[in-house]
């Protein structure tokens, strides 16, 4: 029996990358697409997008090492705090591993050249592939004929001559081929990722000057509520019942829980040294956002602190 090609495609659920899936399942290979879930983004858009284009989806949680490029990223920030370029890297990386551990053939992307001036041109998708380890066994199939031929097309593993030469930013050909390649669904462009928010931005900002070694849940907590920082103290105030329960969920050992005792209100989480003034102002802010209390005198509140 013929032994069938299998391909990895990072897979976001966006157009590029379902297509880059159905040109390689044209050629009758077999493709798990590829979805990562991190702390500041998840696997939602892909997972719709697989169901409705009847993709083979696999999630991989890579949170904990993703989190390490956020704090640290080589090459820098995008925008807000979005460290793009290393972050697609780790995504390629972590593929690359896959790929050898359960013996696919190659890694796949959706890349597009010249899409992204700066990560997208032909020098950095050699860097990218150099870095990843993946030196010929990387292929972009929505402009492969436009790049060096890879080991992959040498090897007769893919048809080069089915592989496409789209390169910019107009979106033009890939409209063309929604209809070619029969996409049933694709959403429309961006979003998704927290770190490309210019205010969730600040937010990561203040905690990396604030903590030296921000831990998972810190990062975690920056999803929810309003937060006033003392300090290295963080006082997050929950803005709904959702919020409010997360907070209780999302408290560690270390951390302290203030409601008001006689009246409805937030939930506030305190995370840091609690001295004093800090338990005052925690008080303080909790009073402020219940519609209750707002108007009254904290210090002749009572409060739950646990
Ligand atoms: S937008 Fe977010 S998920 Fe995408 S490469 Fe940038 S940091 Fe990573």
């Amino acid at each position: 029996m013929i032994k069938k090609i299998r391909a990895l495609v990072l897979f976001s659920g966006g157009l590029d990358s379902t297509l880059a899936v159905k040109v390689l399942e044209k050629q009758n290979i077999e493709v798990v697409a590829l979805s990562f879930v991190s702390y500041f983004f998840d696997d939602t858009k892909a997972k719709i997008s697989a169901e409705k284009n009847n993709l083979n989806l696999r999630s991989v949680n890579f949170a904990d090492i993703h989190c390490d490029v956020v704090k640290n990223p080589k090459r820098g920030y995008g925008k807000a705090m979005n460290p793009c370029i290393d972050c697609h890297l780790l995504m390629i990386r972590e593929a690359g591993k896959i790929m050898r551990a359960e013996g696919f053939d190659f890694v796949a992307t959706g890349e597009i050249l010249g899409q992204r001036p700066m990560s997208q041109n032909l020098q950095s998708l050699k860097i990218i592939e150099k870095e990843a380890g993946l030196e010929g066994r990387l292929l972009r199939p929505l402009s492969a004929k436009l790049l060096d031929e890879t080991e992959v097309e040498k090897q007769g593993l893919v048809d080069r001559e089915q592989l496409l030469d789209i390169s910019g930013r107009s979106r033009q050909r890939q409209l063309e081929l929604v209809k070619e390649l029969s996409v049933d669904y694709y959403p429309s462009p961006g979003g998704g990722c927290m770190l490309t928010e210019i205010e969730f931005g600040k937010k990561l900002k203040k905690l990396l000057q604030a903590i030296e070694k921000p831990t998972a849940s810190d990062f975690a907590l920056l999803q929810v509520g309003r937060i006033f920082w003392t300090g290295s103290t963080r006082i997050v105030v929950g803005r709904n019942s959702e919020e409010n329960e997360k907070l209780k969920k999302m408290r560690e050992k270390q951390d302290t829980l203030v409601e008001l005792q006689d009246f409805m209100g937030p939930v506030t989480l305190v995370r840091g040294i609690v001295i004093g003034e800090i338990m005052e102002e925690a008080k303080k802010i909790t009073a402020s956002y219940s519609k209750h209390t707002k108007q009254m005198d904290y210090r002749k509140l009572s409060f739950l602190v646990c």
